[in-house]
């Protein structure tokens, strides 16, 4: 079936048409800068060099409208008409307590989807957006929303609340929700594929280590704790946000320093993290490149970076009583050696131990182990794909709806 999923932004969409049955990506794209003066846009088939552009896109609407534009044109045969695109796929960041699966989307979805823009606020609202351009664009096809909370929703009672009056969860439902659930259980699946150990026995800790980073306990094949929380504001230390704090720390930067609530949310989403500690970026590749250069705050910022990882590794496998593997995935942990090795350095009482050289020259883009044969845990890197999580569970509800109504 041929899925089109969509993920929005505040200013930005980005796109993948997603053969399911194949697992095959036809054709993705990005385009940012939406209600700026002159919008970017980049359509990439698969296998073949992106092409960019500018245009002027008003709103998402037009960015869809772009998109369609672009599949449709004779001369690239992504599709020849509308109706080959099956069904659309919706990325929703957080889907509040009610949603523990992808769903149809229909107005009560809608609505829901809706009430949590309070949970979500920098999220929810353009996922929305994104939602009724596509329906616009699409209308005739079933529309699917799959929750990067859902997978989470197996966490259980004493992981998810925090120790604050009952009261306030029960009003306002302030809990640990999680995040990145799509990648956690896509790579979690993929090592599954490959071990001899039931799932129903199997440990594994995943690490997503990309721009916003989170890392998951799953035992058994369900997520049981994970390190963002209440928003992704929490967990590790990422690019730009600070991850776990002493919460008296807000109360007293914001009275030093006279901040409004909003600026103390830019502070924390945007200012702190890897950019925060190192006064210089954001982008792991820029912080090692300058450690080399001997500069010592980008040195201390992928240094906190890695010992907040191995905190969480040390916490998982105490909360799950073992681990069988650790599985790095994202633009980090596929793609730096240096990050993996420093996170795992002393964790010999684990018996953990990677293989330098194959860690190293392990590839972008493939599964592979980087664990020692000595190791007692086994160490992969495993390539995520989100959009074919969400790609897929969309073909799945827009089967079955096709079969009944009542779906
Ligand atoms: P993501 O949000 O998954 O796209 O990941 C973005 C992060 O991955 C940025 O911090 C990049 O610097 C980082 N990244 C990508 N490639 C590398 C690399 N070769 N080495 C270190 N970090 C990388």
């Amino acid at each position: 079936m041929l899925v089109l999923v969509i993920n929005c932004g505040s200013s930005s969409v980005k796109y993948n048409l997603i053969e399911t049955e194949r697992e095959e990506n036809v054709c993705k794209g990005l385009i940012e800068r939406i209600g700026a003066v002159t919008s970017i846009v980049k359509h990439e088939p698969a296998g073949q060099k992106p092409i960019k552009d500018t245009r002027v896109i008003a709103n998402h609407s037009e960015a869809l409208q772009e998109i369609m534009t672009y599949l449709l044109d004779t001369d690239n045969k992504f599709i020849d008409s509308k109706s080959d695109i099956k069904a659309v796929g919706h990325r929703v960041v957080h889907g509040g307590e009610m949603f523990k699966d992808s769903v149809l989307i229909d107005e009560d979805v809608t609505d829901a989807i809706r009430q949590a823009f309070d949970l979500a606020p920098l999220h929810n609202p353009p996922n929305l957006k994104g939602i009724e351009a596509a329906k616009e664009a699409l209308p005739n096809v079933p529309h699917v929303a799959v929750f990067d909370t859902a997978f989470h929703h197996s966490l259980p009672a004493h992981a998810y609340l925090y120790g604050i009056p009952n009261r306030l969860y029960r009003r306002y439902k302030i809990r640990k929700y999680g995040f990145h659930g799509t990648s956690h259980y896509f790579v979690s699946r993929q090592y599954y594929k490959i071990t001899d150990k039931p799932v129903k026995d199997t440990k594994v800790i995943t690490c997503h280590l990309g721009n916003g980073a989170s890392i998951a306990a799953i035992d058994g094949g369900k997520s049981i704790d994970t390190s963002m929380g209440f928003t992704p504001l929490s967990g590790i230390v990422m690019g730009t946000r600070s991850g776990d704090l002493d919460p008296s720390i807000l109360f007293y930067i914001m009275e030093k320093e006279e901040l409004t609530l909003n600026n103390l949310h830019a502070l924390l989403n945007r200012h702190s993290g890897l950019l925060g500690l190192s006064g210089y970026a954001s982008d792991m590749r820029d912080l090692i490149a300058e450690a080399k250069n001997g500069d010592r705050r980008c040195q201390q910022a992928i240094d906190v970076f890695c010992y907040k990882i191995k905190q969480y590794i040390g916490s998982y496998t105490a909360t799950m009583n073992g681990c069988d593997a650790i599985l790095f995935t994202a633009g980090i942990g596929e793609n730096s050696p240096l990050i993996r090795k420093q996170s795992l350095q002393n964790l010999n009482y684990l018996g953990v131990e990677i293989d330098d050289t194959v860690n190293e020259e392990a590839k972008s883009g493939t599964i592979q182990k980087i664990s020692s044969d000595k190791s007692k845990i086994d160490v992969y890197v495993v390539p995520t794909n989100e959009e074919l999580v969400i790609a897929i569970d969309t073909a799945k509800i827009a089967q079955a709806k096709s079969q009944s109504p009542w779906v």
